[in-house]
């Protein structure tokens, strides 16, 4: 089987294990099915922007053209500094996308990754957003109605716990077992000050998710269509947005998001 078109980034739905779909131009390729099996991406040497579907030269944040990265709302400042989200004072690049993606409900979680982080997403990102970081287990901490309280909540917990996700540690499955999701939340709970302790969500219900992997790699190394033009083996795992090739090499779906590919199965 070939089939080729533009990548987006892969499709998911919580099962024993999470099953995986990649979207490459019209089609949606399952890919739980291809483990275990000789897998071929062939880059085709053209990239379209996710957001206008020109054509560009090089992709910016995950899938832009230059002039989207710079003007697209989905590129503004207040996705990477969520407490500088300004849509709660009626400012932002574009306010029809802001009331419909910053000022609805934002859910500040704690993930394990490899250590234990806090993030933040929209409520109708739960669960996707968990399985793109390849968290194993996840809790809510608080839910809030817009974006920069999310963030300041955030920010505030900064000091105690990791905002970021260690990618090769959570690909080659390095969890700090040690971590107790429940009583760290009691512990980031007694961090905040009074007025944002008003959004902590009382229920703390663990999620625990499991990724199709036959055996995680003891190291990883990192494939791109910006180096390489074919990308092959038999594919070992996905994880994350991760797909494992021969036990080592990755390849990162999301950030070739626009990327024109050929998969061959
Ligand atoms: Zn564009
Ligand atoms: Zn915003």
């Amino acid at each position: 089987m070939k089939i080729t078109g533009s990548l987006l980034k892969m499709k998911s739905e919580i099962s024993q294990p999470i099953k995986y779909y990649l979207p490459i131009g019209s089609e949606s390729v399952e890919m739980n099915s291809l483990i275990n099996k000789p897998v071929r991406f062939t880059f085709e040497n053209q990239i379209f922007c996710t957001n206008c579907g020109s054509k560009t030269y090089k992709s910016f944040n995950q899938g832009l053209c230059y002039p989207c990265f710079q003007s697209s709302p989905s590129a503004s400042e207040c996705i990477i500094h969520p407490e500088k989200c300004q849509a709660h004072l009626g400012i932002g690049r574009d306010m029809e996308w802001e009331k419909k993606y910053h000022l609805t409900p934002q859910i500040v979680y704690l993930a394990l990754t490899a250590n234990a982080k806090v993030g933040i997403t929209r409520k109708p990102q739960i669960p996707t957003r968990w399985i793109d970081q390849g968290a194993v287990q996840t809790i809510i901490l608080a839910e809030t109605p817009n974006r920069y309280l999310a963030g300041v909540i955030e920010v505030t917990l900064k000091d105690f716990i990791a905002d970021k996700t260690h990618w090769q540690k959570m690909l080659k499955n390095e969890i700090n077992t040690s971590v107790d999701l429940i009583a760290l939340k009691e512990e980031m709970k007694s961090f905040l000050p009074s007025e944002l302790k008003q959004y902590v969500v009382n229920d703390s219900q663990l999620l625990d998710l499991n990724y199709p992997v036959l055996e995680y790699p003891k190291k990883v190394k990192s494939m791109s269509f910006d180096k390489l033009s074919v990308v092959e083996g038999t594919l070992t795992g996905i994880k994350g947005q991760y797909l494992m090739f021969d036990y080592l090499n990755v390849l990162n779906i999301r950030k070739h998001q626009g990327y024109v590919v050929s998969i061959e199965y």
